[in-house]
Parts: structure tokens; sequence; C-alpha cells
């Protein structure tokens, strides 16, 4: 009943084959967006990094990882040299009706580490949702993932830089709504059912 089209995005650097220019998958670069030839430089879908920052892709096509990396090398060619460093893991997309938020790190049940823990909260009517990820030990936050409620990445950014734990990110949630105007609210229900989860444990 159900068909997941997932098309999948590749670099098109065909045209590059034919000069001296490192390629992978996508145009190979160092942490400071160079390629191996002098004064040229890869950034956004087609870039490709020689090593895996984090957790993340050598290829990230995303834009706002796109925008970041433009930023980053304004600096290099202006005479500041910055390496691309692009922070706590996040995305947001809108497909048709869904929106869809993740901040942070949450992995599927298959590839979750045996330190991480996860809190989900489903609305009754099927079409909002969120799963926050947090270390079974330290408490702490690791990350959250939203469905059909729309949450603010500077709270979620300060809050993974901060180390904060899962007891004060459930507790300040409506810091990082971002509904628009006019749109019910959940934080209050969303915790009631934490502070349940947790009589239960
Ligand atoms: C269907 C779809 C959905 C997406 N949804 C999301 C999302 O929800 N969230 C998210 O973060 N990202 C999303 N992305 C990814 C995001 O759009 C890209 O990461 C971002 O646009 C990349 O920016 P860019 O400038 O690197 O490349 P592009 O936006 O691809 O720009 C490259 C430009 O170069 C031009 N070009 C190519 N070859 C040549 C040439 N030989 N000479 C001159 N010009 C050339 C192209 O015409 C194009 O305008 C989505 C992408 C697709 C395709």
């Amino acid at each position: 009943n159900v068909v997941g089209l997932t098309a999948g995005v590749s670099p098109n650097v065909d045209f590059l084959k034919s000069s001296k220019i490192e390629l992978g998958r996508g145009v190979k670069v160092n942490r400071f967006l160079e390629t191996n030839i002098k004064d040229v430089y890869a950034i956004g879908d087609c870039a490709e990094q020689h090593e895996a920052i984090g957790n993340r892709r050598t290829i990230e096509a995303v834009w706002y990882t796109g925008r970041m990396m433009g930023e980053t090398l304004a600096q290099t060619i202006c005479g500041n040299p910055m390496q691309y460093n692009p922070g706590h893991w996040f995305n947001s997309a809108k497909f048709f009706a869904i929106e869809y938020q993740t901040y942070g790190w949450v992995f599927s049940e298959k590839m979750k580490s045996q330190f991480e823990e996860h809190f989900h909260w489903k609305h009754k009517d099927d079409t909002k949702c969120i799963t926050v990820a947090y270390h079974k030990e330290t408490k702490k936050f690791l990350g959250i993932n939203t469905f059909g409620i729309r949450m603010r990445h500077e709270t979620f950014d300060k809050w993974l830089t901060e180390q904060q734990e899962i007891d004060y990110v459930m507790k300040h949630l409506s810091e990082a709504n971002f509904d628009p105007e006019f749109y019910k609210h959940y934080e209050r229900e969303i915790l009631e059912a934490y502070n349940h989860q947790l009589k239960i444990v």
C-alpha cells in the first residue's frame, strides 16, 4: 500500500573529469574546502570531504551546510583562513503536509548505541510526534526528531552545546517551539507523558 520514492542526490562532476582536480563521488576537499589545485575550492552538494566530520557523511547534500560552507570560504578568500565546522547536525524539511525536523543525533533502534535511550510521544490524531534521544547513564540530551511541530534551531543548538540533560530539555521544551501564532501547543501534554514514563521506570 506504500510507495517510498528516494531519488537521492549525486554530484554532477563529470565535466571535471578531464581536469586535474581530484574527484571521488564529488570534488575532493580538505577542511578549508580547498581542492588539490591552488585557489580552486568546492562547496555545497558537489564538495566531498576527505574524512567524514563526526557522524556526518563526506558529502552533505543539505541546504544549510552549503550556506555554511559559503560563509566559511568567503572568510578564507578574504584573507581570514577558516576551517569548515558544521557544528551540531540538524535538518528540516517539508514534504507535502509533513513537516520534519531533526537536531543532534537520534539513531534508529538498529543503529543506536547501548547508551542511547529514547522518549517517544505521539499525539492521538497520529499527525504529530517527537522522539528525544538521551544518554542512559549521564542523562545528557543527544538529539530530537519532530514531526508536525516546528522547533527552533538556535534553542536546540544551544542546549546541545551546553550539554543539557533530558529533564531540562523536557521542562523547557516550550522555549523551543517555533509554530506560527494561533497553533495549538503540546508541550504540557508531552511533559506529562514524560513525567508519567519516569514514574513507570
Ligand atoms: C527534491 C529535493 C529536495 C530537497 N529537500 C531538502 C530539504 O528539505 N532540506 C535540505 O536541507 N536540503 C534539501 N535538498 C538539498 C538542497 O536543495 C541542496 O543541498 C542545495 O540546493 C545545494 O546547493 P548548491 O548550491 O550546492 O547546489 P545547487 O543548488 O544544485 O546549485 C548548483 C547550480 O550550478 C548549476 N550548474 C551545474 N553545472 C553547471 C555548469 N557546468 N556550469 C554552470 N552552472 C552549472 C546548476 O544549474 C545549479 O543552479 C533537496 C534537494 C532536492 C533535489
